[in-house]
């Protein structure tokens, strides 16, 4: 087996690899009537961006951000780009830093961070691809082999009996064999929202793991009040009780439920976990790779989590690009806390309308009795679909 492609002998020097083009793909679908609904609103596109920065000695790697995917287009190429050509993929940590010190007095967070990421995902994937290893062996190698996945879904649908096609949709991922599944919460009145957890928890009975998910649709006294009320449902973790704004209020409504608070999905870099974790404001934090600055970042923010002995389950939104990249993220993940028969942690796999998610890549995942498993060819272990992007973006 040939394990590393290139391998030097004692007096050779390691010649430095040069990037020489950064190209995002803003691509944008409509939904139409597959539209759903959340605390904040109705979601009629999915968009994202994908980015391919290729190199001298022809290999290319992707990366992928999924906010407003012109915004973050015009940002990699138009900002970051040039900031990045002809430095050498492998001085990654050097290139973010770079990056984010020229970024720092625009954009801390958001639409800068988020491009940073997508660019930082690409080139953890040239660095596999160029020493034959899958990026998780980069980051210091793989605690499980394989993603307990649950299903993010259950969002508002677009009908008139909200609850029966809710409960449908429920079973439809106890069919598929899910061990847990998510509910997004705040889009009806708390009353509303109470009577459909009460129903989807019959339906699917006390065996799967059921969690939900506020997008920040609460103050800390509305949260508190719901999560009393929900605790009889046996909710695993209440994901964005309140906004991520509201420090205060999260460790509010953290230290008045006996379920657990989840979040850090709107959150950047280690500066901003930073405040999350030494505050404790969740019980389990949770980091999106396309968003929080890339892999470079994601090592950071965990090795963080496992001083403070604070759970972390990524968030995963994006199309199977993203999906690598945070199943990467996942494997290299340690136990926190370790133990000789540790619960494997939570991998979320986004179950919602996303036309974009399966073609965006030649590859596919494979869910097995809820588990995926951690790609494991060169880099990310995705091939962008470069046909498809192009036809896709606008
Ligand atoms: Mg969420």
């Amino acid at each position: 087996m040939i394990y590393y492609t290139f391998l030097l002998t004692p007096n050779e020097v390691v010649e430095e690899l040069n990037i020489t083009g950064v190209k995002a793909y803003p691509l944008v679908q409509t939904l139409g009537s597959m539209s759903f609904g959340f605390s904040q609103g109705w979601i009629n596109t999915r968009q994202t961006t994908i980015v391919i920065i290729s190199t001298d000695e022809g290999i290319e790697g992707v990366g992928e951000s999924f906010g407003p995917a012109r915004a973050i287009a015009e940002a990699v190429e138009g900002y970051c780009a040039p900031m990045i050509l002809g430095k050498d993929p492998f001085n990654s940590s050097v290139i973010w830093d770079t990056v984010y010190g020229y970024l720092r007095m625009n954009s801390q967070k958001g639409i800068l961070i988020e491009a940073l990421s997508a660019i930082d995902i690409a080139l953890w994937d040239i660095k596999g691809k160029v020493v034959g290893l899958p990026v998780y062996k980069l980051l210091g190698g793989a605690y499980r082999d394989k993603a307990h996945a649950y299903a993010t879904g259950l969002y508002r649908p677009n009908v008139k009996n909200v609850k029966d096609a809710l409960v449908e949709e429920a079973l439809g991922y106890k069919r598929d064999g899910f061990f847990a599944m998510k509910l997004k919460i705040g889009h009806a009145s708390p009353e509303e929202d109470l009577d459909i957890l009460k129903a989807i928890r019959e339906a699917i009975g006390n065996d799967i793991k059921l969690m939900v998910d506020a997008n920040c649709a609460y103050d800390a006294t509305e949260a508190i009040s719901l999560a009393k009320q929900m605790e009889q449902y046996d909710v695993y973790w209440f994901e964005e009780p309140v906004p991520p704004e509201d420090i205060e209020g999260s460790i509010e409504v953290k230290n008045n439920t006996d379920i657990r608070i989840a979040g850090g999905e709107c959150e950047c870099t280690r500066y901003g976990f930073r405040e999350l974790i030494r505050r404790r404001a969740v019980d389990i934090l949770q980091p999106d790779v396309c968003i929080a600055g890339g892999f470079t970042e994601m090592q950071k923010i965990v090795a963080m989590a496992s001083a403070w002995n604070m759970q972390c389950i990524p968030h995963v939104w994006g199309t199977n690009v993203a999906v690598a990249a945070a199943l990467h993220c996942y494997a290299a993940i340690p136990n926190i806390p370790g133990k000789i028969n540790p619960p494997e942690p939570y991998f979320e796999y986004d179950r919602s309308p996303n036309p974009l998610r399966e073609d965006a890549t030649y590859e596919k995942f494979i869910l097995q009795n809820s588990y995926i498993d951690i790609p494991q060819k060169p880099g990310l272990g995705v091939t962008a679909n470069i046909d498809f992007l192009k036809a896709k973006t606008i």
